[in-house]
């Protein structure tokens, strides 16, 4: 298939607003990625033809609705490859179902035993695990990485022994961009029995992970970074793991008897399902999902690594312009800074020309510290984003530098 970009933009409705009196160049897609407008219209129709509470009604909506939550399910189950449906739970996202996560194994984890996590974690990948590991004596454990911003995996598997229970890994670094071994990764955990948690936030709007080839214990991720709405992401376990799990929130829908004395669960997945969902959110991450596998990944990964090297190439002919994170496995992402200049004044001039790139430290304060900077401006591409939307990055940090040096 040809990769027809203009048709691809006019999906994105937008694409065709203006920003400060130029054309939007949106390149913070690691933060949050744009929604087609098959995403937008099934929030539409969904609000305006079948809004109803799920698994409650016995009334036609509910049951509509009922139908289309659970047929988002199986999208997401057959996107990643998943054997049963009850293994995907529906979360409000990433970070959520870490916590969710994180906090079954306050159960689970004893005294002196310990977890590992990588140095390139989002703040959500480390700060539960710092509370999990407060709350039970388990000792927390760094996987250092090199300057390129590469997991040192030597180093890794030293650290593994029999005491580790639990390792945390991203499978693509959202400030750096890089794309973790998570295959190795997992292997080696599992050598020594410890379950592996992977935070795919970063990389679903990149690539499709096969969960089952990966035999991974856990992966999470949030709708919103691969087209979908925002507050809705997937939790997947192995069945054992998430049957072993306590629930997380207590509340309606995750019980299958309340009385004083004592309440019984239910089953996978309404048991990590408390209270009413984001029904409209979980219907349009399955619309999300189909217009994903429309274009499909193969198309996705081959032009979004066409814009990286083109992007890359350009960024480093500026003199004065450091790259952070230059993994030869990376997604289309580009921290970057100029020298002498603070990250957020180059992202506040940038914008006076439209381009929306992120500054700071994103999430991600361990990885600046490594480099010994307050952080970085990133551009971060979709397979939306063109060469033409480059060269105005381009020209407009090279403007940037102009004026602030
Ligand atoms: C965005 C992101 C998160 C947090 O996702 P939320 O949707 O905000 O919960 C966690 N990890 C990584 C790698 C991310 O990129």
């Amino acid at each position: 298939m040809a990769f027809d970009i203009q048709k691809i933009r006019d999906n994105f409705p937008i694409l065709k607003r203006q920003v400060n009196g130029f054309p939007l160049v949106y390149l913070d897609n690691a933060a949050t990625s744009q929604k087609p407008k098959a995403v937008i219209d099934c929030l539409v129709n969904y609000y305006s033809q079948y809004n109803a509470n799920i698994h409650r009604g016995v009334h036609t909506l509910s049951q509509e609705a009922t139908d289309a939550y659970e047929q988002a399910r199986r999208k997401v189950q057959n996107h990643f490859s998943i054997a049963y449906p009850e293994t995907v739970i529906f979360t409000s996202g990433t970070t959520h179902g870490i916590n969710l996560v994180a906090h079954g194994f306050t159960t689970l984890l004893k005294k002196g035993e310990e977890v590992l996590v990588s140095a390139m974690e989002h703040h959500s990948n480390i700060v539960p695990w710092q509370m999990l590991c407060e709350k039970t004596g388990a000792k927390l454990k760094v996987i250092p990485m090199n300057e390129q911003g590469e997991l040192r995996m030597e180093v890794y598997s030293e650290l593994l022994s029999s005491k580790t229970r639990l390792v945390f890994v991203n499978h693509v670094s959202n400030a750096l961009g890089t794309i973790n071994p998570i295959e190795t990764i997992i292997q080696k955990a599992h050598q020594v029995g410890a379950a592996v948690l992977v935070d795919g936030a970063q990389a679903c709007a990149h690539m499709k992970p096969n969960l089952k080839l990966l035999d991974v214990d856990f992966y999470v991720t949030s709708a919103h970074k691969m087209c979908g709405p925002t507050g809705v992401g997937m939790l997947y376990g192995k069945k054992e793991w998430l049957e072993k799990l306590p629930p997380f929130q207590g509340g309606g829908e995750m019980i299958k008897e309340v009385t004083f004395e004592k309440t019984t669960y239910a089953e996978l997945p309404h048991k990590f399902e408390a209270g009413t969902p984001n029904i409209a959110g979980g219907i349009c991450f399955g619309a999300a999902l189909d217009y994903l596998n429309h274009i499909g990944f193969d198309a996705i990964t081959a032009y979004e690594t066409e814009l990286l090297a083109y992007a890359t190439q350009q960024l480093q002919s500026i003199e004065g312009l450091k790259i952070f994170g230059t993994a030869p496995q990376k997604t289309s992402v580009i921290s970057f800074n100029l020298e002498g200049i603070h990250p957020y004044d180059v992202g506040t001039i940038l914008d006076k020309m439209g381009i929306a790139v992120r500054t700071g430290h994103h999430c991600a304060q361990p990885i600046m510290d490594f480099y010994h900077i307050p952080g970085t401006v990133r551009a971060s591409f979709a397979f939306y984003n063109t060469k033409e939307e480059v060269d105005r990055l381009i020209s407009a940090v090279k403007k940037a530098q102009k004026m602030l040096r």
